[in-house]
């Protein structure tokens, strides 16, 4: 029997992001060859990264993340395809992923809040949308927390990071956030959602604003982790 996915695909053909294959019709977003050549983060390298990016700060009490970030391989692409080319339900797709696999972390956390690390609205009007955002949603629909996207704002038109050192890094995000809303966050565990984490300045610098203005604990996920 002809499925209604496989009338739209042969109208519409679906690509998948990493290896430019026609997605079969019960293949959802990213083949699963591809997914299964991204390459998970170990527990190891987690605490690497924890201790190296967060503990001597003492703002983020956890993090986890799924991958690590690869030049010129397949996350690349996916991410690239979220960010820039208008395919923000991969960042659903790789956040029902992430909320999945790290479901019993994420209940031992006990989050109330999930909020995405907010984009200045100039930047969010330039792109059309937050691509974390979309991936907070779909952790939130994995274990059933809400998303709070109001709540965090972003006041500076940050410059790209990319070319940037550590030090250049937290010079760039120092004070570029502020809340609304105080009393949503009070005594509330927060997770921090972003696409990729480099040095942390950037989480940082968003859960210390949390922390200030009174939430309990913040952690944070990233779908993956860049050197
Ligand atoms: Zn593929």
């Amino acid at each position: 029997m002809t499925t209604v996915t496989e009338i739209f695909d042969f109208f519409l053909p679906r690509f998948c992001p990493a290896c430019k294959q026609k997605l079969a019709a019960d293949e959802k977003y990213v083949c699963p060859e591809c997914i299964d050549k991204i390459q998970r983060v170990s527990s190891v390298r987690l605490q690497f990264e924890f201790n190296k990016k967060f503990a001597a700060k003492k703002f983020i009490s956890g993090y986890t993340s799924l991958y690590l970030f690869e030049k010129d391989k397949e996350l690349q692409n996916i991410i690239h395809a979220l960010k820039y080319n208008q395919k923000f339900l991969y960042g659903k797709f790789l956040g029902e992923k992430l909320g999945e696999i790290f479901r019993s972390l994420f209940e031992g956390w006990e989050i109330d809040i999930i909020m995405p690390v907010p984009l200045h609205h100039l930047k969010k009007a330039e792109r059309g949308y937050n691509q974390s955002s979309f991936i907070a949603k779909g952790i939130g629909k994995s274990f059933r927390v809400n998303v709070r996207e109001n709540i965090l704002k972003r006041n500076r038109f940050t410059q790209s990071q990319t070319t940037m050192n550590i030090s250049e890094r937290k010079e760039n995000v120092s004070g570029a956030f502020t809340i609304r809303h105080h009393e949503k966050i009070a005594k509330k565990n927060i997770l921090l959602i972003d696409d990729i984490i480099t040095t942390g300045s950037t989480i940082n610098e968003c859960a210390k604003v949390l922390l200030d203005n009174g939430a309990a604990k913040v952690y944070a996920a990233s779908i993956a982790i860049a050197d």
